[in-house]
Formats: structure tokens, C-alpha cells, sequence
């Protein structure tokens, strides 16, 4: 395979080596000019949690929320986590970084329990990446944190993906069973873009399926993703799982998922990740609506 591909190389002559060689270049060069960015990022606080309200179906409560990473970056102005994340994971910096969210997170949620804005059954998720997860000194690094913030007793989630499980079943079990005992819960994320296979989903300690907004964005117009996002909703609710629908922007997609039995979703429709000030204004806004009832 490599003979041929080298072989067509040859054929389009020496100026195509060039244009591959050079749009190499570029692209390494690009990401290195990013890793020092983003190293400094770290040092100068560049980096902030952003929150979307994660909210119950049928009450239209706030049940929690996700952290979500943005870099505020000095020139470029916001630069999205879908351009950083892939850089942070391929130069090891997620460890730093990754950490980071953690402690934010945790001292954020100190801060609100402090402030009466988090109530027992409330959690906060933040999104770790397979390199975090797999790395021996993780489960020991997260017990410490948590030690060193008393965060409300099952207050904090973790969404992972499928993938970070699949490669090493046992292992992701025994990473994940040892977070529990301290009060940690888990969440698939993504849910339906990968494997998911039903006999590997019931022997992980995950209470919550979040089912891809890819297919949350068609499913009134498109069929199959009607019926898979329906199969997914019963499977985990056979399963005893918790369900959030992702990227819920219309009423009348929230009304289907209401139908098939979803339980929690996120979205535009209630609200985009918002800022730390902003996402506690929403949090008294809501205390407020049970105070004083329409
Ligand atoms: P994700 O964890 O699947 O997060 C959901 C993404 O969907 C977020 O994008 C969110 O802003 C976006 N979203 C929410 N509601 C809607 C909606 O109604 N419509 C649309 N079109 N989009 C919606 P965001 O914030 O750009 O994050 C992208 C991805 O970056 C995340 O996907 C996650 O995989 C990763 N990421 C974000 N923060 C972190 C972090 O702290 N650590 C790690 N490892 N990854 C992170
Ligand atoms: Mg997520
Ligand atoms: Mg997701
Ligand atoms: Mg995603």
C-alpha cells in the first residue's frame, strides 16, 4: 500500500512531493506556534469554564450543568475548544489542562453550595479525554482534588466518551469503579456515534447516556434518526440510565424526546454555554420559580 502511494507520488512529479512536503510543514508549524499559545494560556489564565444549564424535561428545571473549556486568547478573541482540544490531547498539555477544569470546577462548586446554588441531586459534569482517563496517576490525582475541595457529596460527573472504554474494558471499569466509591458518576457522551454495544454498557458503572445532538438535530425530519434516537431512550431506560438529549434547539424536538421518555436535556433551547456570572443569575431564576410558583 505504501509502494503504491509512493509510486503515485512519482508519477505527479517532483512539484507535488513539494506541495505535500510544504502543507506538512505548514501544519506542524501551525500546531507548534499553538502549543506555545496554549502553554502560556495556562500561566496567564486564559483559560474559563463556560455552563449550559443541563435541564429537566418535564419540570423545565435546572438539574445541573456541563463545563465546558474556552480559551479567551489575547488577539484571536474566543477560540473554540473543537480547534484546541485535538492540540492539547497530541502534545500531552489535556494533563495540565485537564487538571485545571477539575480544580475550577471543584472550587466552583464549593463556591455555590457556600452560596445556597446547588441542591443535593445537582451535578456538575466536565468532559475528560481519553489521554486523562487512561493515565495511571488519574484516579489518585482526581481522589486528591476532591479532598482538598469539599465539594457536596455527588455533586461532580464525568463524561467520557465511548471509545476511552471499548480499547480497555477492564481497565476503564476499575478507573471508573474506584471514582464512584468517592461519589463521582459517569456519562457517555457522544452516545450513538460509537460502539454501543449493549453488553459492555451494562457491566460499566455509567448512570447516564448522552445521546449525540447529530441526531437530536434531524430527528424530526429524519426517520432513522427518529428511531434510533426512540431505541436509544428505551434501551436506557430498560438499563436504568439516566438520558440527556445534546443540541436541543426547538420545541418540537423537545417534545418528541419528551414522548419517547428522555428525561434531561441540553441546548440552545433553554440556553448556549454561558458564562460563570451568567449561568448563576440563571441558577437564582430558577430558585425563584420554586419560591414563587406562577
Ligand atoms: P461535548 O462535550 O459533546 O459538548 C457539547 C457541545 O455542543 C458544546 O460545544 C456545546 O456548546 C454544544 N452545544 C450545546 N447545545 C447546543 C445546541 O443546541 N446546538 C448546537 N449546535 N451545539 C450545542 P463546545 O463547547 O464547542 O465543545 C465542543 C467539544 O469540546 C465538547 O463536546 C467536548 O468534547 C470538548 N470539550 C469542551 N470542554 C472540554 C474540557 O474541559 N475538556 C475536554 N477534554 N474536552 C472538552
Ligand atoms: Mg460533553
Ligand atoms: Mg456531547
Ligand atoms: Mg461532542
Amino acid at each position: 500500500y505504501a509502494d503504491t502511494a509512493m509510486y503515485q507520488v512519482k508519477e505527479k512529479g517532483r512539484d507535488s512531493i513539494e506541495f505535500f512536503n510544504e502543507e506538512m510543514a505548514d501544519k506542524v508549524s501551525r500546531q507548534l506556534v499553538m502549543e506555545g499559545d496554549l502553554h502560556r494560556a495556562l500561566e496567564e489564565g486564559q483559560f474559563e469554564l463556560y455552563y449550559q444549564p443541563k435541564m429537566d424535561v418535564i419540570s423545565s428545571r435546572v438539574v445541573g450543568a456541563e463545563a465546558l473549556l474556552r480559551w479567551k486568547h489575547p488577539t484571536k478573541g474566543m477560540v473554540s475548544p473543537v480547534d484546541f482540544i485535538p492540540v492539547l490531547e497530541t502534545s500531552g498539555m489535556i494533563i495540565d489542562v485537564g487538571q485545571w477544569v477539575l480544580e475550577d470546577a471543584c472550587k466552583t462548586l464549593v463556591k455555590w453550595s457556600e452560596q445556597g446554588l446547588w441542591h443535593e441531586g445537582m451535578k456538575l459534569s466536565i468532559n475528560i479525554s481519553p489521554r486523562q482517563f487512561r493515565r495511571a496517576a488519574f484516579v489518585q490525582d482526581v481522589i486528591d482534588t476532591i479532598e482538598r475541595f469539599p465539594i457536596p457529596p455527588n455533586s461532580l460527573d464525568m463524561e467520557i466518551t465511548e471509545g476511552i472504554v471499548i480499547q480497555r474494558v477492564e481497565d476503564a471499569i476499575a478507573t471508573m469503579t474506584l471514582l464512584s466509591d468517592k461519589g463521582i458518576s459517569f456519562s457517555l457522551d457522544d452516545f450513538g456515534t460509537g460502539y454501543s454495544s449493549i453488553s459492555y454498557l451494562k457491566r460499566l458503572p455509567v448512570s447516564t447516556l448522552k445521546i449525540d445532538q447529530g441526531f437530536v438535530r434531524d430527528i424530526i425530519v429524519d426517520r432513522n434518526d427518529r428511531v434510533l434516537v426512540e431505541t436509544i431512550i428505551t434501551m436506557g431506560n430498560l438499563l436504568d440510565m439516566e438520558l440527556v438529549a445534546e443540541g436541543v434547539e426547538e420545541a418540537e424536538q423537545l417534545a418528541i424526546l419528551k414522548a419517547f421518555g428522555c428525561h434531561f436535556y441540553q441546548g440552545y433551547l433553554f440556553s448556549m454555554p454561558v458564562e460563570l456570572a451568567v449561568f448563576e443569575s440563571i441558577l437564582r431564576t430558577d430558585q425563584q420559580r420554586i419560591l414563587e410558583p406562577a
